[in-house]
């Protein structure tokens, strides 16, 4: 398995840093991050999120606010989406059924085509209000 490979070669800490991610459904900020590894000091694992970056382990993911998030690359966490609050910036992991990927996949093939372009993935965020918020 991929997860394995990608992790045997880490240290601990790396490990659970994988290992926290891997079990959130959603991207995780700095702050989450040091709240589930109460042990970690920032400065450490600001290090060990670049190594895992450099890896292709984990990905920060772009928010329209300032704070980053980060998650495992669909390497690791297979092709997934982002649904954003567009109030209290909250992000969770969706799923978009295969057929609706491949009838996006083809749009965006044509489209990225038209313009010039070979495609080689997409990136999509679903913006909207949270349960929370509405
Ligand atoms: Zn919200
Ligand atoms: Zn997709």
């Amino acid at each position: 398995m991929l997860m394995k490979q990608a992790t045997q070669r880490y240290t601990a800490l790396r490990r659970s840093i994988v290992e926290v991610m891997s079990k959130s459904s959603t991207p995780l900020t700095i702050g989450d991050l040091l709240r589930k590894l109460p042990k970690v000091p920032q400065s450490s694992l600001y290090r060990n999120l670049a190594v895992l970056e450099q890896a292709g382990v984990a990905v920060r993911v772009k928010t329209s606010g300032d704070t980053g998030r980060y998650e495992l690359s669909e390497r690791l966490a297979g092709h997934h989406h982002h649904l954003v609050c567009s109030r209290c910036g909250s992000m969770k992991d969706i799923v978009v059924p295969s057929s609706v990927e491949k009838r996006l996949d083809d749009s965006l093939h044509a489209l990225a085509k038209s313009e010039g372009y070979v495609m080689q993935h997409h990136r999509l965020d679903v913006v909207g209000v949270c349960k929370k918020c509405r």
